[in-house]
């Protein structure tokens, strides 16, 4: 089969042939259809996480946000057959520990991340290899398409946890999204299906623009004139959460750091009123290398609360395809560019520049 694979950091991806993977007992091959491109493979690329022993080795296929359809299982799977349609989630849980067990797969302390690890071969590949099928494979209703299922199956679902799940948003609370990339505009669709009013930060007015269209209320560019004024005058604060306060009278109920830089960070945290919640879904880079300086007393006074979330348990599938179908969204409408297996080096180069609007999907593999 045909693979993209991690030669050296920030160099392009080779394309060659392998041999086709071979289900594990309990495992099954996914012939892939769609596989999304995503900020967390430009991490990658990039060898972030050396300062966390988490560098994606020399040698990784890439990609962890495959749709297609099952080819072959183990003799252990009970769940799926050659012929199913479905998505595989990248955070991929053993299926049997505490953590598993109790529907958080994706902290599963024996778990592996598609597409990150050596163990876990990646999904810019004509097939990919799935552990614990059972309990990691998620089957794809009629309605769900392979392109719009791999715009899911990593941003989408990430930001879904991250809203509904980790925190509940609910019905008229005020929800700002700092970051308008692949995750952030999931976000910002979802907080709108739960009823949010949304509040959009990016400084790319064309991100805001697509945020606007997917749901956003409001939208604010941080290098816009009018918000350097309000730095002026907002003091240390900055200018985005004054902004945010005028917007949402007081501060928003919860707020998202979709990117993952210090400032977006702590924008985040003080765009909130007291007993706001911020989570984190961004990852840091080379700049904060894990971690990021907080106005801790300010929290303290204001009874902030501050969440990590990651991915998405697989057992929480059915919930998100409830909202989906309840409400009309369409992830599908996040898909901005169709791109060739042979493609994906140029645009992991883009991102160096924050030249990538939307999400992108290898369809041609
Ligand atoms: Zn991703
Ligand atoms: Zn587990």
């Amino acid at each position: 089969m045909r693979a993209a694979i991690l030669r050296d950091y920030g160099e392009p991806l080779a394309v060659r042939e392998l041999p086709d993977p071979e289900p594990a007992s309990d495992g099954a091959v996914v012939r892939v259809d769609a596989c999304g491109v995503c900020r967390s493979d430009w991490h990658a690329w990039s060898g972030h996480g050396e300062w966390a022993d988490d560098r994606v080795p020399r040698g990784q296929v890439l990609g962890h946000e495959p749709a297609g359809e099952v080819v072959a299982v183990g003799d252990e799977v009970d769940r799926f057959r050659p012929g199913d349609r479905v998505v595989v989630p990248f955070s991929l849980g053993d299926g049997t520990c505490p953590h598993c067990r109790r529907g958080a797969g994706n902290v599963c302390e024996d778990g592996r991340a598609l597409g990150f690890e050596a163990a876990a071969p990646g999904a810019f590949a004509e097939r990919v290899a799935v552990p614990a099928a059972d309990y990691n494979l998620v089957e794809r209703p009629e309605w769900l398409g392979a392109t719009a299922a791999a715009a899911l199956g990593c941003r989408y679902m990430t930001a879904y946890h991250a809203l509904a799940e980790r925190t509940t948003v609910g019905g008229g609370d005020a929800v700002v999204v700092h970051g308008c990339g692949g995750v952030g505009l999931s976000a910002i669709q979802i907080a709108a299906a739960l009823g949010a009013r949304v509040i959009a930060v990016d400084v790319d007015d064309d991100a805001l623009s697509l945020a606007s269209d997917l749901g956003a209320d409001e939208t604010v560019n941080p290098t816009a004139a009018d918000a350097d004024a309000t730095a002026e005058e907002g003091g240390t604060a900055g200018a985005v959460p004054e902004r945010v306060r005028d917007l949402t009278d007081g501060g928003a109920d919860v707020s998202l750091d979709a990117l993952g830089i210090a400032e977006t960070c702590r924008n985040s945290v003080r765009s909130l009123r007291p007993r706001g919640t911020h989570v984190q879904v961004g990852l840091t880079t080379d700049a904060e290398r894990g971690e990021v300086s907080l106005p801790t007393d300010w929290m303290t006074r204001w009874e902030i609360s501050f969440l990590g979330s990651r991915g998405m348990p697989p057992t929480s599938y059915p919930d998100l395809f409830a909202l989906i179908e309840a409400t009309g969204i369409d992830p599908g409408g996040l898909v901005a560019r169709e791109l060739s297996l042979s493609e994906v080096s140029d645009r992991l180069a883009a991102m160096d520049e924050y030249d990538v609007r939307g999400v992108e999907v290898v369809t041609e593999l």
